[in-house]
């Protein structure tokens, strides 16, 4: 009998609200260490904390469009416990009485659709962040990060593979980007993920499981999973048992190591964060945020099929951020061919963004400029081919279609004058193949079309090229 993996995931979402969770410290990331800090969030005493009313109306929104829900009362307790990047000694964070439970995401794997439960978010704050990188034999502390308000988000053990995490996490970064509710940079650790993963035999109990910590790129996340479940399997095969614990990844040696055996809750202590009153929500404000709910991205695909005809692909592509479906509808906007608008943007300006290291958001050329050098095809200025030049110059130089059309002079011919003494000569050059067609080598005819664009250097109008070749070839 097979092994089979069950995968539980946390993650910790940083809400981009301007100010800490329960103090006006400012949250902007990159500040000299230790310069946006105040007493609530360094845990001196005698100091109140008052919670950012922003950070519960967007951890709501969050939990609305998993389709969780909304408790209207919740309470906010203190996990106990000590570590050098928490000052106060405790994170005030939700255990018994979360503000949202029970909601779902839907991931696609394989072309398999598969709804992955969500057991809650929890509302609560960060701790601040141990350096070490540059230090010799000594840590430092920076507490910018102490107190900015974080989402933690608790999965089902649903998952199977590495694949369906990566999936689930991904359908999660972009679900939050569009709420608009967190900027969700892995690199400023704005998005991390917590992995609990176990072994068993399919119809058998769970396996013990192991806690993969701080995992902050789904290419990591990936090779953890997977080597922990490698390592879990082999252990057990090997007659040993798997301990539950708190294990570390290290992404360059592609290993994982023990960090520490794994706390059970009671060792947090828990109890009521005795400075803050319970969360109270009224329905009414749950229905105002509701209201408010943008467009989200598993209702754009589908808009993006349905209202275009886009292939379920190129919609997936383009609703990849709100800023990128903005710019595929501006471009429609531009130029009424939808599905000429969805190839030019995904597989060509994407694909000379992605070599500079750009994104849509800084893209040289604008949706209005994209759509002129679509309609220069359109109308047979242009041919498609010479079109991915004058885009590539485009990039490069931020000028418009027609400018680099006429400076380089890559008007299409469409002159059937021009064009006949092109396919005269060249069939004058090439009078056995000339023969061997009218001899029935029917193949031939894309030869000749080659070398008429050739000998046009790409200009020529390639659909009339064809038709008058046919008839010179006939006549001659
Ligand atoms: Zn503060």
């Amino acid at each position: 009998m097979s092994w089979e993996a069950v995968i539980g995931l946390e993650v910790h979402v940083q809400i981009n609200s301007k100010t800490k969770a329960f103090c006006g410290c400012s949250t902007a990331f990159g500040a000299e260490p230790n310069t946006q800090v105040c007493p609530v969030c360094l845990g001196m005493p005698g100091q109140l904390p008052v919670l950012n009313s922003e950070a519960v109306q967007k951890t709501v929104l969050t939990g609305l469009a998993i389709e969780a829900t909304i408790n209207l009362e919740s309470r906010f307790d203190r996990k106990n416990y000590f570590y050098p990047d928490l000052p106060k000694g405790y994170q005030i964070t939700q255990f018994p009485l979360p503000l949202v439970e029970h909601g779902h995401l839907d991931i696609c794997v394989d072309g398999r659709e598969k709804r992955i439960g969500i057991t809650r978010i929890h509302l609560e704050e960060d701790a601040g962040k141990s350096m070490h990188e540059g230090l010799e034999g000594v840590s430092h502390i920076d507490l910018n990060r102490s107190g900015v308000p974080l989402m933690e988000i608790v999965s089902e053990p649903d998952m199977r593979s590495a694949d369906e995490a990566v999936a689930y996490l991904k359908q999660l970064h972009q679900l939050v980007r569009f709420l608009g509710v967190s900027d969700a940079d892995m690199e400023k650790g704005q998005f991390r993920c917590d992995a609990n993963v176990s072994v068993h035999r399919p119809g058998t109990p769970f396996g013990t499981r192991a806690e993969l910590k701080n995992l902050n790129s789904f290419r990591f996340i990936k090779q953890a999973i997977d080597y922990e479940i490698h390592r879990q399997i082999e252990l057990i095969e090997d007659g040993g048992r798997v301990v539950q614990e708190t294990r570390l990844f290290d992404s360059s040696a592609g290993v994982s190591r023990s960090m520490r055996g794994k706390e059970e809750a009671h060792d947090y202590r828990y109890f009521p964060e005795p400075d803050l009153p319970p969360l109270r929500i009224t329905a009414d404000e749950v229905e105002r945020i509701r209201a408010a709910m943008p467009e989200l991205p598993a209702a754009l695909r589908a808009r993006f099929e349905q209202e275009y005809g886009l292939s379920a692909y190129d919609a997936d592509v383009l609703s990849q951020s709100r800023e990128l479906a903005d710019y595929f509808e501006a471009l429609v906007a531009a130029h009424a061919d939808p599905k000429r608008c969805a190839n030019w943007l995904a597989n060509e300006l994407l694909g000379r963004l992605n070599e500079r290291g750009s994104e849509i958001t800084a893209s040289p050329v604008s949706a209005q400029a994209l759509g002129a050098l679509l309609d220069r095809i359109a109308d047979g200025t242009i041919s498609g081919k010479i079109a991915k030049d004058v885009l590539d110059a485009m990039v490069e130089s931020g000028d418009s279609a027609d400018a680099i059309i006429e400076a380089r002079g890559l008007k299409q011919v469409s002159d059937s004058d021009a064009i006949d003494a092109m396919i005269r000569r060249v069939l004058a050059d090439h009078p056995e193949e000339v023969a061997a067609w009218r001899g029935g080598k029917e193949r031939l005819f894309g030869f000749f079309v080659g070398q008429v664009m050739k000998a046009s250097r790409g200009k020529a109008n390639p659909a009339l090229v064809n038709q008058r070749l046919r008839q010179l070839l006939r006549k001659e």
